[in-house]
């Protein structure tokens, strides 16, 4: 058993996110609309030692099996995330996480004079212009977002 397998002890149903960046794992939540109301059983390693990326962070989300659509959204922050979606104890499927070509209602415009940044504003919609590394563009004002996306999530 690795180290990794000891700290976290398996699900029987659910989904496992893998290779987080480190100390991102909170910002992956937030992104996938799980907050402290949640009802589901979720948990959180955060900065475990891994050949990859140096530091990494794993999420799991028992008896929920999370949509590709919605899984897809955390590349913005943790493009090389995998998704383990896991039935009596077993991975059932295994995949890695693939930015859709727009983004919805999910990272906020930075200027501040966008109409999907006005008093009644529309819902924000960017284009990923490149995956890695991830490079937005507005879809109504052309506002490009390079860095920091983590900052802009609605
Ligand atoms: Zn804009």
């Amino acid at each position: 058993m690795t180290e990794v397998e000891l700290r976290v002890k398996p699900i029987k149903n659910g989904t496992v996110i893998d290779h987080i960046a480190g100390g991102q794992a909170l910002n992956v939540l937030k992104i996938l609309g799980i907050s402290g109301t949640t009802d589901a059983t979720v948990s959180v390693v955060m900065n475990v030692e891994s050949s990859k990326l140096g530091k990494k962070d794993i999420v799991k989300v028992e008896d929920r099996e999370l949509k590709e659509e919605e899984v897809n959204r955390i590349a913005l922050i943790a493009p090389d995330a995998t998704i383990n979606i896991i039935r009596d104890f077993l991975v059932i499927e295994k995949h890695l996480v693939d930015l859709p070509d727009l983004i919805i209602g999910v990272v906020r415009c930075q200027n501040p004079s966008c109409i999907s940044n006005t008093e009644e504003p529309i819902e924000s919609r960017m284009l990923v212009k490149t995956k890695n590394p991830v490079v937005l563009r507005c879809v109504y004002c052309e506002q490009p977002i390079t860095d920091r996306i983590a900052d802009y999530l609605i």
